[in-house]
């Protein structure tokens, strides 16, 4: 078995050196519990901020001690009744080839119903982030102007795409490469884009949005979080989900400088975390999984292959490497 480690706190961006790849026996499971080899396992930014010693509303990662994260495996060995060697099921323990899980802590998904991957991303917790961040928080509109930054991205692709299946009249999205920015209109569907990276977002998004935004959905922070403030209509409702331009930063942001709009144009900015609103789970899988299955709803992966090669994926994932959900296929 192997597993990976956080072996420094970093600062900053953190580097390859801030993980090690151990090799160790394989556990045996206890009464309760399941031994599963994980297949598929997932890369998050939330992952940047379990790096920091700082409490948050999950754990710090151990420094010297293997990494948490979602995966889906296949059961080995089991000691309950409910599962059986062979069945496929979602947990949280990452970042390891074999992992030991109580049988509480696994579920177990339909192989057949969706690729494996799907459970870790589209189907699973960035699906869900994106559906609860629209639908739930933003209370998205029909005729709606919706603006989703970190569009090319997991979250940001599912929610760009629902924006427009639910009846969103106009869908942006910003984006990190040219690249991209083809990938949303071409392949997503969204009605305009532009690459953060090609000039200030403020004057990009007004362009791109002339009549003003009425849903802004938040990846990002920082200067895009400025531009939709000051891009924003009356009562326009912003659903706060990330701010990855400042997971590796050492300074506090400089943007947004203009929170004193948020008063007369009567915003609403509204901090989400999907655990919150994991009752939405059952009507998000019944209304997404068959837009997935007819391709009305399409899901990009970037796939990287082999537990050696998962601390490089959280990185280039960081650095915008990734369409779609990032993933480790071990
Ligand atoms: P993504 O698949 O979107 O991957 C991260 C992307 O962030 C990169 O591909 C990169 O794309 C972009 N990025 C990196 N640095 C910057 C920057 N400085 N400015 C703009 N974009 C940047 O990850 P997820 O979909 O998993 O997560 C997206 C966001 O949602 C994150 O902020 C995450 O923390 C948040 N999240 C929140 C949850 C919640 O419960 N609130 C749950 C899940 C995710 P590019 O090439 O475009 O720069």
């Amino acid at each position: 078995a192997t597993e990976v480690r956080l072996a420094s706190r970093p600062e900053g961006w953190p580097t390859a050196a801030d993980f090690e790849v151990v090799d160790t026996e394989v556990p045996s499971p206890g009464p309760g519990q399941l031994l599963v080899r994980n297949l598929e396992i997932s890369v998050d930014p939330y992952m940047r901020g379990r790096m920091k010693a700082a409490k948050s509303y999950v754990e710090p990662y151990k420094v010297g001690e293997a990494m948490l994260g979602g995966a889906i495996g296949e059961v080995v060995e089991s000691t309950v009744d409910e599962f059986r060697p062979g069945d496929i099921v979602l947990h949280g323990l990452g970042w390891r080839t074999h992992a030991v899980v109580d049988a509480r802590q696994a579920t177990k998904v339909d192989p057949d119903a969706a690729p494996l991957s799907a459970y870790l991303g589209v189907l699973g917790m960035t699906g869900l982030t994106a559906y609860a961040g629209l639908l739930d928080v933003a209370q998205l509109k029909e005729g709606d102007t919706v603006f989703v930054s970190g569009a090319a991205g997991a979250v940001g692709s599912v929610a760009g795409q629902l924006a427009k299946l639910k009846g969103a009249e106009r869908v942006i999205g910003s984006a990190g490469s040219d690249e991209k920015v083809r990938h949303l209109i071409e392949d997503l569907g969204f009605d305009a884009a532009f690459n953060y990276k090609n000039g200030p977002v403020a004057d990009q998004l007004a362009e791109a949005a002339p009549d003003g935004i009425d849903v802004y959905f938040d990846n990002v922070g920082g200067e895009h979080l400025e531009a939709a403030i000051g891009n924003a209509n009356l009562h326009a409702r912003f659903a706060i989900c990330g701010m990855i331009s400042a997971y590796n930063a050492t300074e506090p942001p400089a943007a947004p400088r203009n929170l004193g709009m948020i008063v007369g144009k009567r915003l609403t900015l509204r901090g989400f975390l999907v655990g919150d609103h994991l009752h939405l789970r059952e009507r998000f899988l019944a209304e997404i999984a068959p837009l997935v299955r007819d391709g009305r709803l399409r899901h990009h992966e970037t796939v990287v292959e082999g537990i050696r090669n998962a601390p490089q994926a959280f990185l280039d994932m960081l650095a915008g490497a990734n369409t779609g959900k990032m993933l480790v296929r071990l």
